[in-house]
């Protein structure tokens, strides 16, 4: 076995602390990576304090990693030593499944293997996360990281990045269609370059009024400020597709009137807890209440080659893993600009 190091909670109650464990041995088709950076998603914050009710202890959160390969197996054809890498919030598939074999990895019959907070597909070895300083995946679900970009700010692109790519894609959001962004966060942040680049226009729709300079920076058009009823009244009607990010509880059908006929609400944002709507909301217009999860593999590549040459990266805040238990009252304050990243070298 090989021996890791990183931080875990050990139930849902106790900070992150420093934690040491054992990666299986690298086998025929597997790729072993130091883990230098890592993302720090809501989702990990919702887990390791079993907000979705789902949560297995010890938990090494993280499932946007990114590394520099070290050994791989004997059967690996994608991957050498020294090559970049990414890791997002899957580990393995049953890959047979109708679902796999489209490439929907995420949607796998059999329950894919997430990156932690679960099993693999033995369904009996836990799996652990990127909090951590080295990690051992099968080379099918290991990406190419180019080499052009900087390796922290693509480190996000592992599910932040996927997870607003891909309802933009399926929708094909774009030229002649009017997007709003709702919640600027890690999530957010990555839907506002997206938009842009695949040429809708593009309105923020945010809590904090502190974030419209970045928020035009980031390239939005425009921004709106959802506490301001007003600025709501005013936008009724007026987007085709609304991108929900949102990390907690809210009223689905105060945004759903502000779509025009067609429009589209689709929730990547997962509140832990379950929300009402009335369906006068959506038959007043033909709206659709849509969601989406992350991406599958080739998708997630596509993503990754995609922001390679249009120079897309998350914009980041570069943290010491000693702070990561700040960071997480940060973000639930909505005090992220616009993604935490670890700097896994901190974890001596
Ligand atoms: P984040 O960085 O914390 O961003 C969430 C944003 O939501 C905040 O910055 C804030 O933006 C807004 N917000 C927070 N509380 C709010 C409230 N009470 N009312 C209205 N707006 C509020 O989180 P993230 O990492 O982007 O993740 C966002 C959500 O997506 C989480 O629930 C996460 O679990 C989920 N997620 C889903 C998938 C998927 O596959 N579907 C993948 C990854 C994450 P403003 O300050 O602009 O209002
Ligand atoms: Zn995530
Ligand atoms: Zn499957």
């Amino acid at each position: 076995m090989i021996k890791a190091k990183g931080y875990a909670a050990q139930d849902k109650t106790t900070p992150l602390a420093p934690w040491s464990f054992e990666r299986r041995e690298v086998g025929p088709h597997d790729v072993q990576f130091d883990i230098l950076y890592c993302g720090v998603c809501h989702s990990d914050l919702h887990q390791v304090r079993d907000e979705w009710g789902f949560s297995i202890y010890p938990m090494v959160p993280g499932h946007e990693l990114v590394g520099r390969v070290t050994k791989v197996g004997d059967h690996v054809k994608k991957y050498k030593a020294g090559d970049l890498v990414g890791v997002g919030c899957l580990v393995d598939s049953c890959r047979t499944c109708r679902n796999c074999s489209e490439g929907l990895e995420q949607f796998c019959e059999k329950g894919s293997a997430p990156t932690y907070n679960g099993y693999e597909m033995d369904k009996k070895t836990m799996t652990f996360g990127g909090y951590s300083n080295v990690t051992v995946v099968n080379e099918d679900f290991v990406l190419k990281v180019s080499e052009k970009l900087n390796l922290a700010a693509v480190a996000p692109l592992l599910c932040a990045g996927i997870t607003t790519y891909s309802p933009l894609r399926h929708w094909k959001v774009g030229k002649g269609h009017k997007l709003g962004v709702l919640g600027l966060g890690g999530l957010g942040h990555m839907a506002v370059k997206f938009g842009v680049a695949f040429g809708a226009e593009v309105t923020v729709m945010s809590t904090s009024p502190s974030k419209k300079d970045d928020a035009l920076k980031l390239g939005a058009h425009k921004f709106l400020v959802t506490k301001d009823a007003e600025q709501m009244k005013s936008a009724a009607g007026y987007f085709d597709f609304i991108i929900d990010t949102v990390s907690a509880e809210h009223n689905y059908s105060d945004y759903i009137s502000l779509l025009n006929v067609n429009g589209v609400h689709i929730c990547v944002g997962a509140p832990p807890t379950p929300s009402q709507i009335h369906s006068f909301s959506l038959i007043m217009g033909r709206k659709s209440l849509a969601g989406s999860l992350i991406g599958g593999l080739p998708e997630t590549q596509e993503m990754l080659d995609f922001c390679a040459e249009h120079n897309i990266v998350s914009e980041i805040e570069l943290i010491d893993i000693r702070d990561i238990n700040t960071a997480y009252e940060r973000m639930l304050k909505s005090d992220v600009r616009y993604r935490f990243v670890i700097d896994i070298a901190t974890l001596k």
